[in-house]
């Protein structure tokens, strides 16, 4: 099967204003005056990945690029692809000045090239912008924006430790609109502890009032180590339950479907023309740089991480001879096996699901042929439905999904 090259970046940008009460993300609260430092890193380590995977970007011809549609990439001269999707998230990307994102995305044009129409992401917390810093952006070439507002209950912002309220958050939605933005997507947060199905559905009013054409849904997962995991012992079944839980995610994609929103993926519902081109290259398996502290990157059949470390991220960066291995960990080259095993993984989050004859023109077998056993106890238990060449999700299956998933694993 002919190797495909990369035509998405993501560019992880590691600083906070302050830690959130569940967040285990990699991000460093009060670090910001290294940023300038850090976006010099970043724009080297942008120029070195084409000789660190220089077989990867397969010059022989074996790479094929995205074709036709709307998220087509162009094969370039040397064999790699243009970017047709570029994603800034942290983190807090949008506590950098728009001439830092614009500087990274010079680089990325200059080392990769970026097609027309490249879709460009950047997260955005309320309270770190105002419609001055929105339209630097915007002229810098970001043209899709994820807001942060995960509620707009000031309790339950509160309950988050988030640095915003409400207000701010709605003041943000206005200002990007102000400021051009029409691709805008907004985080929502469900199952947080004193949050009410009534809180949820104002939330999602607010929205839908403002004719956001995106929305993300996440359950709140506590993770060890952070303060709210702390605060509940790990227990949050005590205070928000499994069904609860479940009533506000029914409750919000049923609402959004009535309004012409497509669940075209566990987590995401969109507008039509508005499902996020980065994140779907995810669902599809599809290769992708990654660059920065801790970023995961997957290009060839190779799959790493960055190093954690700002310091070490940034001191490596600076030296005349930068070696790779002080920047990246390759962790896995994934077998044929376990390839298509992430694809069907990662094809039942998705509206779409797993196509046949998408999945036996990448593998060059029929996906029955794979996973003749697996498919047929998931239908048996009303989790997965096979209709006109397609296996996806049941309603069931989209509840019980890690059932499926760890068919997989
Ligand atoms: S803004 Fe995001 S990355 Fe930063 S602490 Fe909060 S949840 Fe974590």
């Amino acid at each position: 099967m002919p190797e495909m090259s990369p035509s998405s970046a993501y560019i992880h940008i590691p600083f906070c204003v302050k830690k959130c009460a569940y967040c285990d993300f990699l991000s460093f609260p009060s670090c910001l005056e290294r940023a300038g430092e850090y976006v010099e890193a970043l724009c080297k380590e942008i120029r070195l990945t084409p000789s660190w995977f220089s077989s990867a970007r397969a010059a022989d011809a074996k790479t094929e690029c995205k074709s036709g549609g709307s998220d087509s990439s162009q094969a370039r001269g040397d064999g790699g692809c243009a970017l047709r999707t570029i994603y800034f998230g942290g983190g807090t990307p949008s506590l950098l000045s728009a001439a830092q994102i614009e500087k990274v995305i010079g680089a990325l044009r200059e080392e990769f090239g970026i097609t027309e129409g490249c879709e460009i992401t950047l997260e955005v917390n309320p309270g770190t912008v105002n419609e001055e810093k929105l339209s630097s952006f915007f002229a810098a070439g970001v043209n899709r924006l994820s807001i942060g507002v995960q509620s707009l209950d000031d309790k339950v912002l509160k309950e988050l430790s988030r640095i915003h309220d409400s207000s701010s958050a709605k003041k943000v939605i206005s200002e990007a609109k102000a400021a051009g933005f029409i691709n805008i997507s907004c985080d929502m947060m469900l199952g947080i502890p004193g949050q009410t199905l009534e809180s949820v559905k104002e939330t999602l009013d607010y929205l839908l009032f403002q004719e956001i054409p995106h929305i993300s849904l996440y359950s709140l997962i506590l993770e060890e180590g952070t303060p709210l995991y702390d605060r509940y012992g790990g227990d949050i079944e005590k205070f928000v339950t499994q069904e609860e839980d479940r009533k506000m995610y029914h409750y919000v994609t049923s609402r959004l479907k009535k309004n012409g929103f497509i669940h075209y993926e566990i987590s995401n519902m969109a507008r039509e023309g508005y499902e996020s081109r980065h994140n779907s290259m995810y669902w599809k398996a599809e290769p992708y740089y990654a660059f920065g502290v801790g970023a995961h990157y997957y290009i060839g059949n190779e799959r790493g991480r960055h190093v954690e470390d700002l310091d070490t991220y940034i001191a490596s960066l600076s030296r005349e001879e930068v070696d790779r291995k002080d920047v990246l960990f390759p962790e896995e080259t994934l077998s044929e096996e376990e390839k298509k095993k992430e694809y069907m993984m990662l094809g039942f989050r998705t509206r779409i699901g797993v196509v046949e004859d998408i999945y036996e023109r990448r593998f060059g077998e029929k996906v029955e042929r794979s996973f003749e056993e697996e498919l047929q106890k998931e239908i048996s238990a009303g989790l997965v439905v096979h209709e006109d060449g397609v296996y996806r999700l049941t309603e069931k299956g989209v509840d019980l999904a890690n059932q499926v998933f760890i068919d997989y694993i």
